[in-house]
């Protein structure tokens, strides 16, 4: 790892970290798409999109139980820790992920732009509502209302709900350093939020394990795992 001349972390007055799943992996998350990537294994079209939901809700809540089960068994790493500090000594600082998982906030970070939504929320599309739900099974599966409850995450097919991407899009035009962690940079709109900072000016950093289709964009490319990546930019000069 050569880190020595990455951007230190106490330089910059608006950091953004923009986090994805590479992130999550040292947590012993599994990804989605690459080496071991869950939707090798699962059919998404069987367990994660609407039109699956609208077929066999409770197939897919048995799915979602399990995933839940999966992620609670997990803890949040170093790379998290150091976000969650950075934020709190650093107010200002924002959190802007891909993931679903909540390792952000049970880490300690508070003001996380969640991209794809919560595996902790549930949501009824009859009512136009979401509440926190921490229960494993998920139960009951039906709202008050008689309708099937979902998860309030952002599925295959499904659109990214437009406030929040304004929201992290307003952050990324205001950070003067922009810190990728784990994103793959294919998916969107991970490979168009970045551009917003670059357009505006800000310093960007991509820390990753490899090489993606948006790493020549990026000012500084930092090669290994995360945690030990962010902690070096983290420590003082
Ligand atoms: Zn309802």
């Amino acid at each position: 790892m050569k880190t020595s001349s990455l951007p230190r972390l106490g330089d910059f007055r608006r950091v953004v970290f923009f986090t994805g799943a590479g992130l999550s992996a040292e947590s012993g998350i599994p990804t989605y798409r690459g080496h071991g990537g869950i939707w090798k294994e699962y059919d998404y079209q069987e367990y994660a999109c609407q039109r699956a939901f609208d077929r066999d809700a409770n197939k897919v809540w048995d799915f979602h139980d399990k995933r839940r089960a999966a992620v609670r068994a997990c803890s949040p790493n170093d790379g998290h820790r150091v976000i969650a500090e950075w934020q709190r000594r650093a107010p200002g600082t924002v959190v802007v992920t891909q993931n679903i998982d909540r390792l952000h906030q049970r880490a300690g970070a508070y003001d996380v732009i969640e991209l794809h939504g919560s595996l902790w929320r549930v949501r009824c599309d009859r009512e136009k509502v979401t509440r926190p739900d921490e229960s494993i099974p998920m139960a009951p599966r039906k709202c008050a209302c008689g309708a099937f409850l979902r998860p309030d995450i952002v599925w295959f097919e499904d659109a990214l709900d437009p406030e929040t991407v304004r929201r992290a899009q307003d952050a990324l035009a205001k950070c003067d350093l922009l810190v990728t962690v784990g994103t793959s940079g294919v998916v969107y709109p991970a490979a168009e939020l970045p551009r917003v900072a670059m357009q505006h000016g800000a310093t960007t950093v991509e820390v990753n394990v490899e090489d993606t289709p948006v790493s020549r964009l990026y000012e500084h490319r930092a090669r290994g795992q995360a945690s030990e990546i962010l902690r070096a930019m983290a420590a003082a000069t």
